[in-house]
């Protein structure tokens, strides 16, 4: 059996302000996207899925330990916050002296309670500070390189039978650095929400889970010809989040 691999990545994107590397996106597996400003060499993570770490220490480089200044967490799915305590830990174990701020949806618990635990185990022994921010849809976060913009979008839980018709805490994100602007739908079903997310930005960078368009009443994901449709609403655009095909 092997992995097809040519859909996951990795995808680079840039232009004169802006570098946006996808080592990895895989659905169900993790997502991790990197931008990096060209000016000040300063880095956010859109998602922190599982290998985040090992795709950042793929960049040849550990500068990303005091150059991370932001990290942007859609929603609580494993594939989205898996990699957020290793990352902390890293930085904890490399020293890390600059501050660092993670945003996430309002109740996100998956990802709150992982950066508590961190926190709490920790807490006598870290080099630098962290804050976690919950964001509701509509939400602005500015630090000195990205300007981030939060926009509610529609995605089931499906955790568990009682939970299941029910949306979860998830986010979509449109960040500027200086005049670029990039769209990240995170997961999302077809609303407006998503329409808003890539709306006229230079880069939308858009979940394609499915391959074709269910039938189904209960979305949870976009498919190909959705994103696609989203995709032409703004001046370029990657599709990320194809589920990983097991090949005989
Ligand atoms: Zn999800």
């Amino acid at each position: 059996m092997k992995m097809n691999q040519n859909e996951l990545g990795p995808f680079r994107w840039e232009n004169d302000e802006v570098e946006v590397f996808i080592p990895y996106s895989g659905a169900g597996v993790g997502t991790a996207i990197i931008l990096t400003s060209k000016f000040t060499g300063k880095m956010m993570l859109l998602d922190v899925g599982d290998g985040t770490l090992r795709d950042l220490l793929g960049l040849g480089s550990t500068q990303f330990v005091n150059d991370l200044e932001l990290v942007a967490i859609s929603h609580g799915h494993f594939d989205h916050m898996g990699g957020i305590h290793t990352i902390l830990g890293f930085l904890r174990m490399m020293n890390r002296t600059e501050k660092l701020h993670i945003l996430l949806p309002v109740e996100c618990t998956e990802a709150i309670d992982a950066i508590r635990g961190f926190r709490r185990v920790y807490k006598e022994s870290l080099p630098f500070e962290f804050w976690y921010h919950e964001l509701t849809p509509g939400s602005e976060f500015d630090t000195d390189f990205f300007k981030v913009a939060s926009i509610g979008v529609e995605h089931f839980g499906a955790e568990n039978k009682e939970t299941h018709d029910v949306f979860m805490p998830a986010l979509g994100y449109r960040i500027r650095i200086g005049d670029t602007t990039i769209g990240y739908t995170g997961d999302t079903r077809p609303c407006a929400g998503a329409k808003e997310v890539v709306l006229d930005t230079d880069l939308a960078i858009i979940e394609a889970t499915r391959k074709v368009t269910p039938e189904s009443e209960r979305r949870v994901h976009l498919s190909e010809e959705e994103a696609n449709a989203l995709g032409r609403l703004a001046k370029d655009y990657l599709l990320v989040h194809r589920i990983p095909v097991i090949e005989d």
